[in-house]
């Protein structure tokens, strides 16, 4: 038994471990302004998810001050309330089994594409190299949904959002009026994702200042910059 506790205390160490890096890099990136953003993540095997706790500012955060829950979100370990939008990232890892990791973060221009409610369009390559297709944008939830249980609300919204997007090759979704969530197969992969759409937003946005009229990249060359970063028989990389 005090084995099985030991080993327990190491393998969440390594969760808490990998959520604080994720959380790390948010605010190194400048994602991240104050407390607003949080990453998650989620050891499978055990049925636990660490997350940052509930306004604890990045330069003060360690990884004793995350919080490790259950999927139900029950606190199993930690001293501090979990972050407030915990029952939103909750939500998506009951949802999909093949995921580790939750970022949200308030960036500057994804979180502008979620206030004009807009989906993020394919413009170019660099979209079409990190997701297939536009980011879908999930509308603003209902007076109703808002009075009930918010964030788990939020969760469904996404999903719903979702519906008919294969969320493995598009690993991000825009809230609207409120800001984005991106995930990974870990929460190192999910922060990479919210740092590549906070440059999608930025990109597109530029694009479509310079001509509001800017078509979608043409389907032949964004499946093929997909296709050979993520498809069967991929050839970017080393590996
Ligand atoms: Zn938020």
């Amino acid at each position: 038994m005090i084995r099985y506790r030991a080993e327990v205390a190491v393998e969440l160490q390594s969760l808490r471990e990998q959520v604080l890096e994720a959380n790390l890099e948010l605010h190194r990136r400048g994602l991240a302004l104050y407390t607003w953003g949080n990453a998650s993540g989620f050891d499978r095997a055990r049925g636990l998810v660490a997350i940052k706790p509930s306004g604890v500012p990045y330069d003060r955060l360690t990884a004793v001050d995350l919080v490790v829950t259950d999927l139900d979100g029950a606190v199993v370990e930690g001293r501090l309330r979990p972050s407030s939008d915990l029952r939103t990232h909750l939500a998506l890892y009951r949802a999909w089994d093949d995921i580790g990791g939750v970022v949200h973060t308030h960036s500057t221009h994804a979180t502008a594409w979620c206030q004009a409610r807009r989906p993020l369009p394919c413009l170019g390559t660099t979209h079409a190299d990190h997701a297939a297709g536009p980011i879908p944008c999930a509308p603003p939830l209902s007076a109703a949904a808002v009075a009930g249980d918010y964030e788990a609300a939020t969760g469904a919204q996404i999903l719903a959002a979702m519906a008919g997007t294969d969320h493995r090759h598009t690993p991000m979704v825009l809230v609207g009026g409120h800001a984005p969530f991106t995930w990974g197969a870990d929460p190192a992969q999910a922060a990479h994702h919210a740092v590549v759409l906070e440059e999608l937003a930025r990109l597109a946005l530029l694009t479509l200042q310079i001509d509001p009229r800017a078509k979608p990249l043409p389907p032949a060359i964004a499946d093929k910059h997909w296709q050979r970063k993520h498809g069967p028989r991929r050839t970017y990389g080393q590996g």
